[in-house]
This record gives structure tokens, sequence and C-alpha cells, in this order.
């Protein structure tokens, strides 16, 4: 793994651009690079000083490829660590294969998905964690999530793991030492001091712990379904909402018609929004089936929208029936929150709407907002709750949010761990059965941070990158 033979590959998205960047990184890239690039002002690449800029041309034999400028950066104050060349060319496609080629053929192999970073780890630039943020921030598609892995990657969670494990290693080392003098009845670690700490570290533990429920919505969004019948103006009210925040959306692949996903940044943080059918009581078979695969994508929901065609609502056992619907997604659903949207209020007069409210507040415990998707009145009040929903002040204080699923899972384990010592500890139980719950928690702990790593950890991490980074 700390192999540092030269690779290649293209930094900028494959395809046509105006320019694209072409990195090389290792041992001897710079001498390799050099015999194919001829300087402006004649000078040789292979003499120049780190952190330096160089007009000039590619040349393969006697052909020019291009005009290129080219950085260097000598090891170990590259992003690698290692000897890095950076070559900036024109955007073509065809440039940009040709150069790679070329180097290609003179001993520099493609570098695999993310090999650039996993060295820059293997060769301490960076912790794991702060590694695992580069793809994070690559990902990042809305101003929240892009805070996090910034703040990941400065390395803000891994220093707090890293001071509770080297405190709690200086106790290891004393507990291993007790264990030499087990003949002898002492104790080096003095019990209390290290309760104190266990304690610490537990406290921090669990705080990180719940920062992932919003760390993870912030990283995938926060899945809502909305629930209304055929023409009750979901795509409408989805269309409003973009116009409105002026936002990306993308369908989602593999979804189908009977469920489109769209997602939507409203305020910084990124809702999915889950398109389902009604959930009328039916003795048709096929609605049925209809009926069990929203219930599945309320299960998927943190938030369920449910909207009612205003104009629909012309008796009093019309609304009668959205309460008993609204009511069983109630009964499935304890830990959502439900929001009822009333629609098409352009279409209404106002006192019928007043009505409407005041029976649906007088008879459920749900918010109740009209809109007219349409015209695209009341939408302020609904994006403005949206955004309540996520508790953001973790974010405005600048803590530490985990939004990893990998160092959740750990986070987890070494709890687990943390808690045994205390147990332990209370029991009285032998220095040596404490020693293996310290190992166990300060073998979590650098689960994280990358101090204790296998190759699968690491194959599994850098393979979701993207090859250039
Ligand atoms: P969906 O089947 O729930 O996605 O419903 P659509 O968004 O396709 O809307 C069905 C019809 O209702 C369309 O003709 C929309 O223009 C109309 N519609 C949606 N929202 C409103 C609204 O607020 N007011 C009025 N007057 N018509 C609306």
């Amino acid at each position: 793994m700390t192999n540092n033979d030269p690779i290649i590959a293209l930094a900028t998205p494959s395809g046509v651009g105006a320019i694209a960047v072409i990195r090389i990184s290792g041992n001897e890239s710079i001498r390799l690079v050099s015999p194919f690039f001829k300087s402006k002002s004649g000078k040789i690449l292979l003499d120049q000083k780190s952190h330096t800029l160089h007009l000039g041309h590619i040349y393969d034999g006697e052909r020019i490829l291009d005009e290129v400028l080219i950085s260097v950066f000598k090891n170990p104050y590259s992003y690698t660590g290692e000897d890095v060349v950076e070559i900036s060319c024109h955007g073509s496609v065809y440039i940009q294969q040709e150069i790679i080629q070329l180097f290609i053929k003179n001993g520099i192999r493609h570098a695999s998905p993310g090999e650039f970073t996993l060295r820059a780890f293997l060769n301490g630039k960076m912790d794991l964690s702060q590694a695992e943020a580069v793809a994070d921030l690559i990902a990042s598609d809305s101003s929240t999530s892009h805070q996090i892995a910034i703040q990941q990657m400065r390395g803000g969670f891994s220093n707090e793991i890293e001071e509770l494990r080297t405190q709690l290693l200086n106790f290891a080392s004393l507990i291993e030492l007790e264990l030499d003098f087990s003949e002898e009845d002492v104790e080096f670690a003095d019990r209390r001091e290290f309760k104190a700490l266990i304690q610490k570290i537990n406290s921090v533990l669990k705080r990180l712990i719940d920062s992932f429920a919003l760390g993870n919505v912030i990283k995938n969004g926060i899945p809502v379904a909305i629930v209304g019948e055929p023409n009750a103006g979901k795509s409408t009210l989805l269309n409003a909402l973009l116009n409105e925040e002026k936002a990306i959306v993308s369908n989602i692949a593999g979804t189908t018609r009977d469920a489109i996903e769209d997602e939507i940044v409203i305020g910084g943080v990124t809702f999915r929004f889950i398109d389902t059918a009604g959930i009328r009581e039916t003795k048709d078979e096929i609605e049925t089936v209809g009926i069990q695969k929203t219930f599945q994508k309320i299960e998927q929901a943190q938030l369920v929208i449910y909207l009612i065609d205003g104009t629909t609502l012309k008796s009093e056992s019309q609304l009668e029936k959205h309460l008993s619907e609204i009511k069983r997604i109630e009964e499935r659903s304890t830990q959502k929150k439900i929001l009822v949207l009333l629609n098409k209020t352009d279409q209404i007069s106002e006192k019928k709407i007043k009505e409407i409210l005041h029976f649906l507040n007088k008879n459920i415990t749900e918010e109740v907002l009209s809109i007219s998707a349409k015209d695209k009145t009341g939408l302020e009040n609904l994006t403005a709750h949206l955004q309540n929903l996520l508790n953001k002040g973790a974010l405005s204080n600048n803590q530490t949010i985990v939004s990893n699923a990998r160092h959740f899972d750990a986070l987890h384990n070494a709890l687990k761990s943390t808690k045994d010592i205390v147990s332990g500890l209370d029991k009285g139980i032998s220095s040596d059965l404490i020693a293996i719950d310290i190992r166990q928690a300060l073998f979590h702990l650098g689960e994280i941070t990358g101090q204790i790593t296998t190759d699968d950890l690491l194959g599994n991490i850098f393979a979701n990158f993207c090859i250039g980074k």
C-alpha cells in the first residue's frame, strides 16, 4: 500500500472544457515529464523549484501535442506528499487523451479512483476522516453539506477524537503495566481519575453520535413524502417550490412512475420529495397494492405532506374521508411529522377556506397550511416550516457534526466499549479484563482517524472517490 510509483489521471471532469488539468504524482514524476516539455524560456523542468509555473509545449517526439502550463510541487510539499506535476492543457478530449497516453507509454501508470487522496493519507498529509471529507466536499450540493465537509476536512472532528484517544492510551499503558506486576497487587492507574476520563469520553461520544441524525439528513437530504390523489397538485407544488428557490432538481434514477423523487435545496438544505398516490380505503386489488406502496414510501420519509385539492371538497363527508386518511397515516407513523396542505385556494372563497381550516384544526393536531401551488401563494410559509424541521442550532454554533455512517458505527462501538469499562470499574473487575475493553475502545476510535486500518477498509473508502482525486 505504500507504493509510490508514478500515477496519472485527469483531475477535471471528462469531456470538453476550456482547459483540463492532468495530474501526475509519485517518485520521479518530475523527471519523467521533463523530457517531453519544452519551456518557452528554455528552462529544464527538472531543475525548477517547487511551487512554480511554467509555460511551454508538450512534445511527443517531433510532434507538438499542446501548449500547456505546468505546475511543479516537490515532496513533501504537495497534496499527496510526493512529487507532483499538474499539466493544464486545452480542454479537448483528444488532447487530454494524447497527453495521458504519451506518459502511460513512458512509464507512468493510470491512477485508480481516489489514489491521489489515498497517498495523501498514507504519507500523513491528512487523517482518514479528513480524506473522507474530501469526497464529501466534492459531492456536496448544498451550503450546509459543504459546511460540514469543510469542517471535517479541516480536522475539527478528528482532533477531538485524537485527543481522547491519546488520553485513553496513557491510562491503557498504566493498566497494562499493572498486569506486569499482577502478583504484587499494585494500582498505577488512579481508578477515580480513570473513571472521570471515561465519563468525559462517553459524553463526547454521545454528543457526536447524536449529531449524526442532523449530519445524515444534511448529507443525504431530508426525505419528504407527498401524499395526494392524482390532480391534487403535487407536481405543480414541486415546480412552484423549484422556481421559488431557484434550486437544483434532479430526477433520481431508478424511480418509477408511481413514485417520483425530486431533490430541492431550500435554505441550504436538501429535501428529497417522494411523490405518492393517495391511500383511500378501497376493495380494488390494484389500488390496494398502490396503497401499500404509498405506506412504504411514507416509512422512508421524515415528514409527510398531505395535500388536499380544495376544489373537490363539496361536502363535509369528503372532508371526513381526508380526516380518516390522515388518521391512518398518523397511526402508522408515530415518529413522523405530518403537515396538511390545502391546495387550490385560488379557486375557493375566503369564507370556504376559513371553514375548511377551522374544521381540520378542530379535528386533527397536525399543522394545516393553505396554499395555491398555481399562484404560488402560501409558499413562503411552507418553506419556513420545512426549514424549521431541521434544528440547525448545532450548525450555527459551529459544533462538530458527524455525517459519515462509518464514523457513526465506530463511535457506537467505541461507546459500547467505554460503557463496558465503566460497568467493569463499578464491579471492581480485574485489570486484565478492563484492559481488553480499553483496547477495544482504542481500536474503534483509531478506526475513525485511520490509526487502525486494514487494506479492505481503505479499499472500500477510496473506491468511492472519483478517478483523479
Ligand atoms: P398531481 O397529479 O397531483 O401531480 O397534480 P398536478 O400538479 O398535475 O395538477 C393537476 C391539475 O391541477 C393541473 O391542471 C394544475 O394546473 C392544477 N392545479 C394544481 N395546483 C393548483 C392550484 O393551486 N390552483 C389551481 N387553480 N389549479 C391547480
